[in-house]
């Protein structure tokens, strides 16, 4: 089966991992870029041999493709989802789905309607490591989980130090950045959803206008599991990991919350300490190979929209409690968007 595609957004995360992971598929071609700029668009299709740059949504979705992957900044989803679907096309969306989990809803209800896949593009749920840790707790290696601890403060790259830390108007901070990314984590590995958070968020001298750079977080499960994360642009030395701890085990993963297919996960129990061992695929391309399969009608995308509208309530809630100083309820019926 072939897919084209065209990509909404002359961006990083394109350029790093997308443009591949779509030629890593049987199938897979990038016909068309779209940025705002014709110039930017111009380049970017040379600099990846892109047959077709344009610069209008319009001239972008009149193209002969069949899915968009959209990885603009993050005020421009909605707008651009809804265009997609309206014009038949299939989305991968890059996280938030939108700036309000309204908006968010918004998209998966046009999906729905028009028949169209749509996915939200949170790559960890890809990860062997998550993948691991997900098997050894349902398989009950540790028990009845009871606890899980999120680290994923990260030192923010330079050439992504724009939007992100300068303009709430796009979507910035941490929280709609790495939050989401958490929520959809710790759902995914749990096999639980959030049902309220209390946060506090820091500008610890990298993000300005108002916007957040760090976060900690507490979180309570449907099922009584508590958990805690940290997200952060600013700890440079910091380490990444994911540890989930039940009443038989625990489970202790290390330098996982990364976009590459590395780290280790250990379980440990009353026998002793295990390594477990995981497959080290690229992230980005299992994900868009459960996309292809979507689309030819095989399962769903790896995360799909409603996981998107339930990252961006949970980190929709955090930024409530902060501002409100009390613990916030992620209303649990937006599991059952249907
Ligand atoms: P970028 O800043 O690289 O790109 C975002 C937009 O900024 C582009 O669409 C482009 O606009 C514009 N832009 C890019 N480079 C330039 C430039 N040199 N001059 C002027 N404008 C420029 O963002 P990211 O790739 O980091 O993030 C894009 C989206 O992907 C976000 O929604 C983010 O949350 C998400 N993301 C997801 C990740 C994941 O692993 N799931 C990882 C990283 C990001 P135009 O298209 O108009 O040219």
């Amino acid at each position: 089966m072939s897919v084209r595609w065209g990509l909404i957004g002359a961006s990083t995360i394109a350029r790093q991992f997308m443009i591949n992971a779509i030629r890593a598929q049987e199938g897979g071609e990038i016909s068309a870029v779209m940025s705002s700029s014709p110039e930017r668009a111009k380049t970017y299709a040379a600099e990846h041999n892109i047959p077709f740059a344009v610069s209008t949504l319009d001239d972008l979705l009149g193209a002969d493709i069949d899915a968009v992957y959209i990885s603009t900044t993050n005020e421009l989803h909605l707008e651009q989802a809804l265009a997609a679907i309206k014009a038949g096309k299939h989305v991968l969306c890059e996280k938030p789905l939108a700036l309000t989990s309204t908006d968010a809803r918004t998209i998966v209800a046009a999906a729905k309607a028009a028949g169209v896949v749509l996915g939200t593009n949170h790559h960890l749920r890809n990860a062997g490591a998550h993948r691991a840790l997900r098997d050894a707790i349902s398989a009950g290696r540790i028990g009845k989980p009871i606890a899980a601890r999120v680290f994923h403060a990260v030192y923010l790259p330079e050439n992504l130090q724009g939007w992100r830390i300068t303009k709430p108007e796009a979507g910035g901070g941490v929280v709609l950045d790495i939050t989401v990314h958490d929520a959809d984590t710790l759902r995914f590995v749990l096999g639980d959803d959030p049902i309220e958070i209390s946060a506090f968020t820091q500008s610890a001298g990298m993000a300005g206008s108002g916007l957040e750079d760090g976060a900690m977080c507490i979180w309570r499960f449907r099922s009584g599991v508590i958990a805690q994360s940290h997200e952060g642009f600013t700890t440079k030395f910091a380490d990444t990991g994911f540890e989930v701890h039940g009443s038989e085990g625990s489970l202790i993963a290390k330098n996982v919350m990364t976009q590459k297919p590395v780290g280790s996960v250990l379980l440990r129990t009353a026998k002793g300490e295990e390594e477990l061992s995981f497959d080290r695929e690229d992230l980005y391309v299992r994900s868009l190979r459960q996309f292809h399969a979507a689309i030819s009608g095989k399962g769903q995308p790896s995360a799909t929209g409603e996981d998107g509208v339930w990252s961006l309530a949970s980190a929709e809630a955090a930024l409530q409690s902060e501002k409100s100083g009390k613990a916030v309820a992620i209303d649990p019926k937006l599991g059952s968007v249907k």
